[in-house]
């Protein structure tokens, strides 16, 4: 037997008792006559003691041992003499009188503690002893509870949890396709799904009537931060529902996980379409753990003479509350921020409430006290408080200042990690316009359904169809999506035509869907949640890669395996691959 107790369960009523542990060395502390060394394993740590009466062949082992030595130690538990309160294994000590060394281990090149030494792309090499740190460590096991709620949740609803494959052909959800060389079919390719979107949907034309599955999808995107090539979804599917059936479910869901993990009520659930997110928040996730809407003055600030807003589509603002005292450096740095490409705005005026009721603004010259009174109403602004107003194109604008509002928020402390605010942004457009390619692109795929009464508008004013859609925003943080399915292979067919496929194309693409499609498809909607964004949360962690056991880096590499990494000839020549790289 290798150990009868784990290095985190034995305390003080253990005194007395002959026990075995093993684990690993976190350190050794060689006190004169005393050596003392803490053994950790996935429990906890646990204080061994060899003092000078050992047994000397124990003793000359003790000497060898250096940090992550694998031990094993036998001895007696007893009481010490200096309690460690700050572990619950403090109180005792183990008097050891038998020494294994298990295996010995190189120096790690960082120290396996709570705070590392070590900086990212080290600790993502050595992956393996990252994971011995706590921290990483309770991120997995949370994961792995959070997995089990929803499982429990899920199967008590009566959904069948059902493996899809992962050798497919390619589902649009609007990235590209990592794809798979077939060496049986010489020329041809898998994909990795990129969601089971069809098949799922396909489970409901077989009558599984509620699906899900906790899946690996795959998405060939461009470096973006915090994506990861692979990632994984809650993905769920159900039929005979109608848009608010699914919203009550999911919502039930969500309350289920953070009441169960996190011990949180979540009060309100409210619904939001998403012309009223975009219109007040300036995103189609908007983070309502505060208000600080957006405000237009378009109509209002127009025509005195200022260049800047009479020749803008749009202007308009945020308040920041008990902020008219900000200096001018704190002004100028946020004109700043916002004048980064990324924001892209081209200025930003200000007026300030001040405290004695006076308003003063940096567009004095052309706005009157009267009139920046006015504007203080339409912010419904009080005294001590600042506004922020920026000018330019509709959309980019209210995008901007969508992101100032959550940079104030950062800045005064609204975003605060242990509040928890969930919403659903329902009645998204169908369709999206790219300027580029002169085309409409599904907003969320393109086995989304119109609102029925949009429905005639498809071939007429296609932008302005609104969707079956929805997402499950919490914290301004996108956490899911889904929609209500069309099921009807007329309209799926109009669908694909006002999106450029010909029917040719289609029919090469998805025509397995479409022929199931004539053999009863039940009406049918469903939902995928991130499951590493949701465990982020959860963990209070601003990025997912710590959610994921093995994670790739920015550039989709995995620098533990060192790979994508070249095959050899052999391998290309039976997948009848030619590779003509260019001279590096
Ligand atoms: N397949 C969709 C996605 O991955 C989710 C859904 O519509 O159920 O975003």
């Amino acid at each position: 037997m290798y150990r009868t107790h784990t290095c985190g369960e034995l305390r003080i009523e253990n005194q007395g008792t002959q026990v075995t542990l093993a684990g690993w060395v976190q350190r050794v502390r060689n006190l004169g006559g005393m050596t003392f060394v803490d053994l950790r394993d996935r429990y906890g740590i646990t204080q061994l003691v060899f003092d000078e009466n050992t047994n000397p062949t124990v003793k000359s082992k003790v000497d060898e041992l250096g940090r992550e030595y694998v031990i094993q130690a036998l001895g007696i538990v007893r009481e010490r003499s200096s309690k460690n309160k700050n572990i619950p294994t403090g109180d005792i000590e183990i008097e050891v009188s038998g020494l294994n060394i298990l295996n010995a281990s190189l120096v790690p090149p960082f120290t396996i503690e709570d705070e590392s030494d070590g900086g990212d792309d080290i600790r993502m090499k050595y992956r393996y002893l990252d994971l011995r740190r706590n921290p990483v460590r309770n991120t997995l096991i949370l994961r792995a509870k959070m997995a089990h709620a929803v499982r429990s949740y899920l199967n008590s609803n009566d959904f069948i949890e059902t493996e899809t494959p992962v050798l497919i052909k390619s589902t649009p959800e609007g990235a590209r396709d990592f794809v798979v060389p077939s060496r049986m079919n010489p020329g041809e390719f898998y994909a990795l799904p990129q969601s089971p979107q069809q098949l799922k949907q396909l489970l409901m034309v077989a009558g599984f009537d509620r699906y899900y599955q906790i899946v690996k999808c795959f998405r060939d995107e461009d470096l973006r931060a915090d994506r990861q090539p692979e990632f994984t979804q809650i993905d769920c599917e159900m039929s005979f529902v109608e848009q608010e059936d699914v919203l009550n479910m999911f919502e039930g869901l969500t309350r289920y996980l953070f009441n169960e993990i996190k011990g949180v009520e979540i009060s309100e659930f409210p619904r939001m379409p998403y012309a009223e997110a975009t219109k007040n928040y300036g995103s189609d996730k908007p983070d309502i753990r505060f208000g600080m809407q957006i405000k237009e003055l378009t109509g209002l600030v127009k025509g005195k003479g200022f260049q800047v807003f009479d020749d803008a589509e749009f202007i308009g603002g945020i308040c920041a509350e008990g902020c008219a005292e900000y200096t001018r450096k704190q002004l100028d740095e946020l004109t700043n921020w916002v004048k980064r490409p990324q924001i892209g705005a081209k200025g930003m005026v200000y007026v300030k409430y001040n405290t004695d009721g006076s308003l003063k603004s940096s567009v004095d010259k052309f706005y009157s006290p009267e009139e920046l009174a006015k504007w203080a109403e339409v912010f419904g602004a009080k005294p001590g408080d600042l506004m922020l107003i920026l000018s330019g194109p509709k959309n980019a604008m209210l995008k901007a200042i969508g992101e100032l509002r959550l940079e104030m928020g950062n800045q005064l402390g609204l975003r605060d990690k242990n509040v928890f605010k969930p919403l659903w942004v329902v009645d998204f457009p169908l369709l999206e316009w790219d300027e580029e390619t002169k085309r409409f692109y599904a907003m969320h795929h393109p086995f989304t359904s119109p609102k029925p009464e949009d429905i005639p508008l498809l071939e007429t004013d296609p932008g302005a169809v609104r969707a079956n859609a929805y997402d499950l925003v919490i914290n301004g943080v996108e956490i899911g999506g889904g929609s209500v399915r069309i099921f009807d292979k007329e309209l799926q067919a109009r669908m694909f035509n006002l999106l450029g496929f010909t029917p040719e194309q289609a029919e090469y693409q998805f025509g397995f869907l479409m022929n199931a499609f004539k053999y009863g498809a039940p009406p049918h909607a469903g939902i995928a949640f991130g499951f590493d964004r949701l465990t982020s949360m959860f963990a209070g962690l601003d990025s997912i890669r710590d959610t994921i056991a093995f994670p790739k880096n920015n550039s989709g590499r995995d620098v533990m395996m060192d790979c994508p990494s070249v095959i050899s000839n052999e391998q290309l020549d039976e997948l009848q691959l030619k590779i003509d790289l260019k001279e590096k």
